[in-house]
C-alpha cells in the first residue's frame, strides 16, 4: 500500500511528464512551423531571382502587354477635372436669340471676341442690313451653308452685341453657365 505521499508524489511525476510532452510536443510544432516558413520564403526568393532566357520577341510582347495595362488602368481612372466644377472661363459659347455664339474673356473678365454662328452648321456668320430705308438700322443673319436666314432684328449690331454680353453676363451671376457647360462637356 502506497502513503498519502507517496500518492501525491507519483501524481505531480505523472502531471510533469503530461506537461513536459504537451509542452515538447507544442515547441516541436512550432520549430517545424519557423522550418517550413524559411524553406518557403529562401524557395520564393530563389525563384524570384532566378534568371530564366526568353526570346526577345517575346519580352517586347510582354513589355506591350505591361504598358498597355498600366495604360487601361489609368484611362479606367475616372477624371477628377469632369466631376469637379467648372470654370466660368469654359462657358465661352452658348446659343442666345437664335445664334450661337463664342467669346473670350479678358484678363478682367470682360467679354471680347463676340462672334456668331449659325446654330444648325456652325459656320460663322456676319450681319446684313435687311431694312429697306438707310436710315432704320435692322439688321438679319443669312446662313449661306443652310441657304436660308437664321434670325432678324429690328435695331442694329451693337444694340444686339450689347443684349448678348447683358445676357451672358446674367447667366455668369444666376450660376446657369454651370449647367451649360457640364452639359456640353458631357456631349462632347
Ligand atoms: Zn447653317
Amino acid at each position: 500500500m502506497f502513503k498519502n505521499s507517496d500518492k501525491i508524489s507519483i501524481r505531480n511525476q505523472v502531471i510533469a511528464t503530461v506537461l513536459g510532452a504537451i509542452i515538447f510536443g507544442f515547441l516541436s510544432y512550432i520549430i517545424g512551423l519557423i522550418e517550413l516558413i524559411l524553406n518557403v520564403i529562401n524557395s520564393t526568393y530563389n525563384f524570384l531571382v532566378d534568371s530564366i532566357s526568353i526570346p526577345i520577341w517575346l519580352f517586347i510582347i510582354f513589355i506591350i502587354f505591361v504598358l498597355s495595362s498600366v495604360l487601361r488602368f489609368i484611362n479606367s481612372i475616372p477624371k477628377v477635372a469632369n466631376d469637379s466644377e467648372p470654370s466660368f472661363l469654359e462657358y465661352n459659347k452658348d446659343n442666345i436669340l437664335g445664334l450661337k455664339w463664342r467669346w473670350d474673356y479678358s484678363s478682367n473678365g470682360d467679354i471680347i471676341n463676340l462672334y456668331s454662328f449659325c446654330p444648325i452648321c456652325d459656320l460663322q456668320v456676319h450681319p446684313h442690313r435687311t431694312g429697306s430705308f438707310q436710315i432704320i438700322d435692322d439688321i438679319g443673319f443669312y446662313c449661306e451653308d443652310c441657304n436660308r436666314e437664321i434670325s432678324s432684328f429690328d435695331h442694329g449690331y451693337n444694340v444686339l452685341e450689347d443684349k448678348v454680353i447683358r445676357i451672358i453676363q446674367k447667366n455668369l451671376r444666376n450660376n446657369s453657365w454651370v449647367s451649360k457647360v457640364k452639359y456640353e462637356n458631357k456631349s462632347s
